[in-house]
């Protein structure tokens, strides 16, 4: 866990730390240091050995942290590969009913190009699915049993049984 989502306060803001430090104090290896600096964690560029401000680090792990943990926006679903909202490629998706009042809405990660799910009020799904071309799926047959066929056609009511 320590290793994925390095906690900022470990670090001493007045404090300069070598590549070297900053990988043994947050556990996780030199090239992940490396790739902080290379996506935006300032150094002391123009001397040898590089050296990061404590208080740089700090920030620049906040806001990965944020990054990482934003929730979704409309139209937005959390790719668990990426470990990242994405927004689903194509800006399409699709809503398939789990229960008469709630389902999931599918979309496929633009980055990694696998499924992504997000939990849905079917209530809230003009909501939710804001800017997204959502295609209905046909709720399961036990359902249909049980309730009117109105699913398609009253996006805000509740559905009675
Ligand atoms: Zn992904």
């Amino acid at each position: 866990m320590s290793k994925r989502r390095p906690n900022p306060r470990l670090a001493k803001i007045h404090r300069n730390y070598t590549v070297d430090e900053v990988a043994t104090l947050f556990g996780v290896h030199k090239n992940s240091v490396r790739n902080w600096v290379k996506s935006g964690l300032p150094t002391n560029d123009d001397r040898r050995p590089i050296l990061i401000l404590g208080r740089d680090l700090v920030a620049f792990l906040q806001a990965k942290r944020l990054k990482n943990k934003r929730p979704c926006q409309p139209g937005e679903i959390y790719c668990v590969r990426c470990r990242a909202v994405q927004k689903p490629a194509g800006a399409m998706a699709e809503y398939q009913p789990v229960t008469a009042t709630a389902g999931n809405l599918v979309g496929i990660c633009p980055s990694c190009e696998s499924m992504m799910y997000r939990r849905v009020n079917f209530a809230k799904l003009v909501q939710v699915g804001a800017n997204l071309d959502i295609t209905l799926m046909q709720a399961l047959p036990h359902i249909n049993e049980s309730t009117q066929p109105c699913v398609n056609s009253d996006l805000s009511g509740s559905i009675q049984p």
